[in-house]
C-alpha cells in the first residue's frame, strides 16, 4: 500500500496518524502495541519501513467498526482510543450505563465493551501480558520446542548434607567466568555434564520447595533426596518424601556421608522400600547414588544420573516462546535497589525487557548469570539475576513481559486497583493484634491472618516457621505472604482485602504503605527481636480464644418509689435488701417473673451524692440507661459479667 510518509518523519502523533489514514487513534496505538512501539505522550516514533507496515495493517481497519484494546482500561483509555474527549466518555458512562467514575478508574471489561459498543465499535481484545512483540522491523519468529536442562531440588533431613552437596557440585563444576573464581550465590546455579547443563535451586529443603508450590510455581523437574547413609530415614526425610510425591516430581536419592565408617547404604535402601520408594537395585525404578559430599566420590555417577532421568523425561523449552519466568529470590541492596534473581522457564529474557512481576515491574537494566557474569539474554531453566525492577517481588512469583513500559504499568496499576477495590467494597472493622488479644476476635474471626515482611530470606523463612507453629485448636494462624525488604504499600492492600496484620522484622513501613495503612486503619507491627515477635502473636492467639463469661450476683434491690424530676426525668426510690450494688453494674428489673429491662445504670446516688457502692440496708437513687417505665414493687437484680476462663 502506497505511503506518503517522508523519509525523515520519524516522530509521529498517534492521533495525527488516525486522522490521516481514516482509523481511530486506539487502532493505530493497537498496531503499535502489537509491534511493540512505545507511544509517550500520544508520540511515536518509527521509520519508513515500520510505517509502511503500520500502515498496511491499518488496511484492514479502514472502515472497519473493530478496535482493538488491551483488557484493564479506563474512560480515559476508551476516549483516546475513539477519538472522543474525555467528557463525552464519562457523561455516556453516567447517562447510558449510571456508572460514576473517575477518568482513571479501571473498568471491568464487559463495561468497557459495552462503552465502546456505544460509540459504534466493537471491541478485539488484545492480550495484555502478551510476550516479546517482536523489535521494530523483527520478524515475529514462533520457534519450535527445543531441549532444556533439568531443574533440580535438593531436599533432605537436616544435616544429611544438603548444603556441602551444593557446595561441592558448584565448586567441582561451575566455570567460574571472568571473575577468577569468585562466584556469587544467587538463589539457584547450573554445572555442565558431558556437554548438558543441570541447573540447580540452591534453597535446599522442602519447606522453600513447598512455598513455591504453594504459589503456583511448580519450577523443580527432578528433586534429589539426600539420606545420610549413617543416619537413614529421619522424620524430615519423610516429610519430603511426601511433599515430593505430592509434587509428582520424580526422585532421585543421593545416599551421602558413604565415606564415614558407620555408613551402610543397603539399609538406607531397603527402608526407602516403606516408603513406596523401591530402588533399581531391588527390581524398582529409583535410581540410587551412593556418594560423599566431602570427598566427592559418586557425584559424577550421580550428575550422569540427573542427566539421564532428564533424557528420559525429554525436557523442552522454546526461546522463541513468550516469557515465563518465575521469582526465585529478591532482595533490596544498597545501591542497586531490587535484586530479583529469575528462573526462566520459557521464552528468553534480555536486558531491555520490561517485565511484570506480579504487582511490580520495570525495565531490566542489567542481567548476570550464576556466576557473577553479565548476560544480555537467557534462555528456559537458566537462571538469572536481574536489575531494574520497582519493588522488590516475592520468591514464587511469575514474571511475565510486557510489550512496553505503559501497558506494564497498566496491568501493575489494575491490579493494584483491583485490591484496592476489593478493599473499599467490604469495609470491615479491621483486626488488630490488641482486640485478638483481649478476645475481641471481631466477627468471630478464628483466623489471624499475617503478612510477614523482613530484611532477609532467612529471617523470613525463621519467622514464618516459628509462627506457623503457634497453631492451636481454635485459632488459625495463617500466612498469607511473606516478602524481604520494606512492608510496601502492595502489603498493605494486601492485608486490607484479606483482613489480616502485617509483621515486619528489621524492617520498616515505606513512606506510601504507612500513609495507606492509616487510612484503611490496617495494624502494623515492627520488631527487631525475633522472639518479642513471636511471643506477642502467641499472646494474642490465647488472647483470641473463646472467652468464657459468668454473671457474679452482686445485690437485690427494691424500687420503694417513683420520683418525677422536673428536668431530668424519673428516678427509682430503692432500698439495697441483700449484698452490695456497685456503680458499674449491670442490672436485670423484674416485676413478678418478667424481666422488664436488662441493661446499666445511668446513676447511683446516695441522697443526691454520686455513689460508687451501696450496702445492703441503705437506700439509693437510681437511674437505668435509656429505661425509665420502672414501677413500684419491681425488684432489681444487680451483677458483674465476668471473664472466667
Ligand atoms: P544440611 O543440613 O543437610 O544442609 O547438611 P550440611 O551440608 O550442613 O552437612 C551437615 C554436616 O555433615 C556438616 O558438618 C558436613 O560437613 C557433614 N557432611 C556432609 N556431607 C558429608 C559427607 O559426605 N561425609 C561426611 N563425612 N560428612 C558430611
Amino acid at each position: 500500500m502506497p505511503t506518503q510518509v517522508k523519509q525523515n518523519d520519524m516522530n509521529l502523533s498517534v492521533a495525527e496518524f488516525a486522522n490521516k489514514h481514516k482509523v481511530t487513534p486506539g487502532q493505530v496505538t493497537g498496531i503499535l502495541d502489537d509491534l511493540g512501539i512505545e507511544v509517550d505522550g500520544g508520540m511515536f516514533e518509527a521509520d519508513d519501513e515500520t510505517i509502511e507496515l503500520i500502515v498496511e495493517e491499518l488496511g484492514a481497519f479502514k472502515n472497519s467498526k473493530t478496535l482493538r484494546m488491551q483488557h484493564g482500561r479506563s474512560p480515559r483509555d476508551i476516549a483516546a482510543a475513539l477519538g472522543k474527549s474525555d467528557k463525552e466518555v464519562l457523561t455516556t458512562l453516567v447517562k447510558k450505563f449510571r456508572t460514576m467514575v473517575t477518568l482513571t478508574t479501571t473498568l471491568e471489561d464487559d463495561m468497557a465493551a459495552k462503552l465502546v459498543e456505544e460509540f459504534g465499535f466493537k471491541v478485539e481484545w488484545a492480550e495484555a501480558e502478551k510476550k516479546s512483540a517482536p523489535a521494530k522491523g523483527k520478524e515475529a519468529k514462533k520457534g519450535g520446542s527445543e531441549k532444556r536442562p533439568p531443574v533440580v531440588t535438593i531436599l533432605g533431613h537436616v544435616d544429611h548434607g544438603k548444603t556441602s552437596l551444593l557446595d561441592y557440585i558448584r565448586e567441582a563444576n561451575v566455570v567460574a567466568k571472568e571473575f577468577g573464581g569468585i562466584t556469587q550465590h544467587i538463589g539457584a546455579y547450573q554445572v555442565v555434564k558431558d556437554g548438558n547443563k543441570i541447573t540447580f535451586l540452591d534453597t535446599p529443603g522442602h519447606a522453600a520447595f513447598t512455598a513455591m508450590r504453594a504459589r503456583g510455581a511448580q519450577v523443580t523437574d527432578i528433586a534429589i533426596l539426600v539420606v545420610a547413609a549413617d543416619d537413614g530415614i529421619m522424620p524430615q526425610t519423610q516429610e519430603a518424601i511426601s511433599h515430593v510425591k505430592n509434587a509428582e516430581v520424580p526422585i532421585i536419592v543421593a545416599i551421602n556421608k558413604i565415606d564415614k565408617p558407620a555408613a551402610n547404604p543397603d539399609k538406607v535402601m531397603q527402608s526407602l522400600m516403606q516408603y513406596e520408594l523401591v530402588p533399581e537395585a531391588y527390581g524398582g525404578d529409583v535410581i540410587c547414588c551412593p556418594v560423599s559430599a566431602i570427598t566427592g566420590e559418586g557425584i559424577e555417577h550421580l550428575l550422569e544420573m540427573i542427566n539421564l532421568q532428564a533424557d528420559v523425561m525429554e525436557l523442552t523449552g522454546d526461546s522463541q516462546a513468550d516469557l515465563e519466568a518465575v521469582v526465585i529470590e529478591a532482595k533490596m541492596e544498597k545501591g542497586r535497589g531490587p535484586v530479583a534473581t529469575l528462573l526462566v522457564e520459557n521464552g528468553t529474557i534480555s536486558v531491555g525487557d520490561i517485565v511484570i512481576v506480579n504487582n511490580t515491574w520495570g525495565k531490566i537494566k542489567a542481567m548476570t548469570d550464576h556466576a557473577g557474569a553479565a548476560i544480555k539474554s537467557a534462555g528456559p531453566s537458566t537462571p538469572v539475576e536481574i536489575l531494574g525492577l520497582n519493588e522488590v517481588p516475592n520468591a514464587g512469583d511469575r514474571a511475565v513481559c510486557a510489550d512496553n513500559e505503559r501497558s506494564a504499568r497498566d496491568v501493575v496499576d489494575g491490579r493494584l486497583a483491583k485490591i484496592r477495590d476489593k478493599a473499599m467494597h467490604n469495609p470491615k472493622k479491621r483486626v488488630t493484634l490488641r482486640d485478638i488479644r483481649k478476645g475481641l476476635a471481631v466477627d468471630e474471626t478464628k483466623d489471624l491472618n499475617l503478612i510477614i515482611r523482613a530484611d532477609v530470606q532467612g529471617s523470613v523463612e525463621a519467622v514464618r516457621g516459628l509462627i506457623e507453629k503457634i497453631e492451636n485448636d481454635e485459632v488459625n494462624v495463617k500466612v498469607l505472604h511473606t516478602g524481604v525488604g520494606n512492608i510496601t504499600e502492595s502489603d498493605i492492600l494486601l492485608a486490607s482485602a484479606s483482613d489480616a496484620i502485617c509483621v515486619g522484622f528489621n524492617v520498616k513501613p515505606e513512606p506510601k504503605a504507612k500513609t495507606e495503612a492509616d487510612r484503611q486503619k490496617i495494624e502494623i507491627r515492627t520488631y527487631n527481636i525475633i522472639y518479642e515477635l513471636i511471643e506477642d502473636i502467641e499472646a494474642a492467639v490465647k488472647g483470641m480464644l473463646e472467652p468464657k463469661f459468668e454473671e457474679d450476683y452482686h445485690a437485690t434491690i427494691e424500687v420503694r418509689a417513683v420520683f418525677k424530676l422536673t428536668k431530668s426525668g424519673k428516678v427509682a426510690g430503692c432500698h439495697v435488701t441483700d449484698g452490695k450494688i456497685l456503680r458499674n453494674d449491670k442490672v436485670r428489673v423484674k416485676r413478678g417473673n418478667d424481666i422488664v429491662f436488662e441493661g446499666d445504670l445511668d446513676s447511683l446516688k446516695n441522697v443526691k451524692q454520686d455513689a460508687r457502692e451501696i450496702v445492703a440496708g441503705q437506700d439509693c437513687g437510681i437511674k437505668f440507661e435509656g429505661w425509665e417505665d420502672f414501677a413500684e414493687g419491681d425488684i432489681i437484680e444487680a451483677y458483674e459479667i465476668v471473664q472466667v476462663g
